[in-house]
């Protein structure tokens, strides 16, 4: 999946927060969380109605409120109302300030989180004063307010406070944010930590099963396949040994990801050179390279500029031995009509169904891979403008590109 397009996606909710302050809910109406679900509605329950560890206490004056689908609980304090704005989740007082929690996936810590807030801070020309412990106070033109970063195993929450001028009490305020960020919980049932996951240490893979399941009986198994998978990548791409190895962790199932890490299936954190997998055995698992080859074409030539060639490459790489251009082929069948090259490019990519965008960029890269090698795939990668680099690179328009891989795929 694609880390840094969901980002930008989320960041751009914060800084309509941080425009309309005071103003209600403008930004609302994008369903997408910035878990990439559909968020449910917000319901106001009892504490305990989730499955909690225990239920919240809150001092007189405040009530727990829990956000079921995200499944967290906030002391709140009377008279503030609440509502969902994009992704984020909003408490007002009707006066000028507002608490806001944005559950951040990928976190792997409290640092991680806070710093999503300043890139815009800093653009709405806001003075930061950082403080310790994941803190900052912001001071804008138009409002002032705090930032706090929380953090569980594998996920995070961002939460901020904005308070007007119009606001009778700003500095009060930073007390309510205080306290409000202080008493937010992560509700999920106790899970055993990453500390104490067991761990095998391949060549140039680290293996880090959860104690219970399937992936802890089979550790030295995966060491070894993971290893192979790096080396069968690296050697495709043309890369040398990297001498940071990359960090495997495996899940005994999808509920359990999904507990850790608040994410439906696997993924890289590709700046920390971590991937995350489900394991149920070593017939029904995630591919063995999809996740590796992110963590390895970023380190070795950062951000793709193309999802298409980004995830193509994971794809191609992906070491199931599958034949992509006869499955791209029957996805192009099955669609049916006229298929353009040009619509999977940008966000167009985003917008056709998955399976299709993912059998078509892997075949796509394939067919690149074949044709020129890795050094020129690089290029493309890299490349600010796909079209003037296919050109450049390969020689070829985005139409003759075209026509060569559908006739190589047999269409
Ligand atoms: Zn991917």
């Amino acid at each position: 999946m694609n880390s840094h397009r969901i980002r930008a996606c989320f960041l751009s909710l914060l800084i309509l927060a941080l425009l309309s302050v005071g103003g209600p809910a403008s930004g609302q109406g994008l369903a997408p969380g910035a878990s990439g679900e559909v968020q449910e509605g917000f319901v106001k329950q009892t504490p305990g109605a989730v499955k909690a560890r225990k239920p919240q206490v809150c001092y007189p004056g405040l009530n727990s409120e829990q956000v079921p689908a995200e499944l967290f609980a906030v002391c709140v304090p009377d008279g503030f109302q609440y509502h969902q704005r994009g992704t984020e989740h909003v408490w007002s007082d009707g006066k000028g300030l507002d608490l806001v929690v944005a559950i951040q996936v990928k976190m792997t810590s409290a640092d991680d989180a806070l710093a999503l807030i300043v890139p815009f801070l800093e653009k709405s020309g806001a003075r930061i004063e950082r403080l310790p412990d994941s803190r900052l106070r912001y001071f804008g033109e138009t409002s002032r307010g705090m930032a706090f970063g929380r953090h569980q195993h594998r996920f995070g929450a961002l939460v901020y406070s904005v308070c007007t001028k119009e606001h009778p009490d700003c500095a009060m305020a930073e007390e309510t944010a205080r306290s409000f960020s202080n008493s937010l919980e992560f509700l999920e049932p106790v899970v055993v930590p990453y500390e104490e996951w067991k761990t095998e240490k391949g060549e140039h893979v680290t293996v880090r099963v959860h104690p219970e399941g399937a992936a802890a009986k089979d550790k030295e198994w995966l060491s070894r396949e993971y290893d192979k998978g790096e080396k069968a990548i690296r050697s495709a791409l043309g890369l040398g040994v990297d001498q940071n190895p990359i960090q495997c962790f495996f899940y005994p199932d999808k509920g359990l990801l999904k507990t850790y890490t608040k994410r439906d299936s696997g993924f890289a954190i590709a700046e920390k050179g971590e991937i995350h997998s489900w394991f149920g055995s070593r017939s029904d698992r995630q591919s063995t390279g999809h996740e590796m080859t992110h963590v390895i074409t970023f380190r070795a030539w950062g951000e793709p500029t193309e999802a298409l060639i980004g995830e193509g490459i994971a794809v191609a790489l992906d070491q199931s031995g599958r034949d992509l251009h006869k499955e791209a082929a029957a996805m192009l069948a099955n669609q049916g009509g006229e298929f353009s090259l040009a619509s999977m490019l940008g966000e167009g990519w985003f917008k056709a169904p998955p399976e299709v965008a993912y059998a078509i960029s892997g075949s796509f890269v394939k067919f690149l891979l074949g044709r020129a090698g890795p050094e020129m795939l690089a290029e493309l990668y890299k490349a600010k403008d796909f079209g003037v680099a296919l050109q450049s690179v390969y020689g070829l328009s985005l139409e003759e590109a075209q026509k060569e891989w559908l006739a190589t795929i047999g269409r």
